[in-house]
């Protein structure tokens, strides 16, 4: 579902993000990439979703390279691919239905969005996102009155309302307590059971990786040095 063909990312000024990636990743896997702070874990993240370009390679996403799409056919394969952040990315003085909801937007025309229509088939898929991630309660509160982890299932519910087909959560517990953690990650881990969707998690503590996933890929400097059986992995992967 996800080809990652000898990619490499170099920043502007030199420094290398990713040195020669391999990788492919099944439907319905769940994996985790673990590697210390600077390892290339969120440059990988962001170049599959095409947040920015890369270097050298190629990424193919269901059979179309997101490298070469411009235009519709761009925005066709972002469509499925659902981003999850370490700082949740909310819209915070706005409601959690609206915030949901904005998992719609790349469905209809942008004059509608920016009116904020959505048609009720959009509302009901909403709350059945909230209801997966158990936060219905809180589709008319304000996203900036909720605990760290309400928002980070509520990010998760706007993935489901995407009716994502590829979940990518760049260190989505980094900034919570550990049963908060573990409340998002289950979550995580469910939906991937549940509706099949391809999770990959970045990570920086091995512990919880080896809780989760069940194929881990280490990186080390833009490197792959890991890449197998949550059995085989070591803590210096
Ligand atoms: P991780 O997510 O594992 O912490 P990153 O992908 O953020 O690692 O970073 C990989 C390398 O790329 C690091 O050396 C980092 O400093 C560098 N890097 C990341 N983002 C940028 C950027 N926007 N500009 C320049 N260098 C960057
Ligand atoms: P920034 O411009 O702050 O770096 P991004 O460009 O990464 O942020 O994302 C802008 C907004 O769009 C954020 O609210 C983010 O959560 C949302 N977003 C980006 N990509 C996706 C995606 N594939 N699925 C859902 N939401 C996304």
């Amino acid at each position: 579902m996800i080809e990652i063909n000898n990619v490499s990312k170099t920043y502007p000024g030199g420094t290398k993000g990713l040195n020669g990636i391999n990788l492919s990743v099944a439907k319905g896997e769940f994996v985790v990439i673990v590697g210390l702070s600077g390892a290339g874990k969120s440059t990988l993240l962001r170049s599959i979703n095409r947040l920015h370009d890369i270097t050298e390679g190629d990424i193919v996403i269901s059979g179309s390279s997101i490298t070469k799409a411009t235009g519709h056919q761009l925005r066709k394969i972002r469509r499925d691919i659902g981003m999850i952040f370490q700082s949740f990315n909310l819209v915070k003085r706005t409601t959690v239905l609206r915030n949901v909801l904005a998992g719609r937007v790349g469905y209809h025309s942008t004059l509608r969005t920016i009116l904020g229509q959505f048609p009720k088939e959009d509302i009901e898929l909403a709350f059945q996102a909230l209801d997966r991630v158990n936060i219905v309660e809180k589709a008319y509160t304000r996203a900036d009155q909720l605990s760290g982890g309400q928002q980070q299932r509520v990010a998760i519910a706007r993935v489901l309302a995407q009716e994502a087909k590829i979940i990518l959560a760049d260190e989505p517990v980094a900034s919570l307590d550990p049963l908060t953690t573990k409340q998002v990650m289950d979550d995580l881990k469910r939906i991937n059971q549940e509706l099949g969707i391809t999770t990959i998690v970045n990570l920086h503590f091995i512990d919880l990786a080896r809780q989760y996933a069940t194929r881990i890929i280490g990186l080390r400097a833009g490197e792959v040095v890991f890449d197998g059986p949550v059995e085989q992995a070591t803590d210096d992967v």
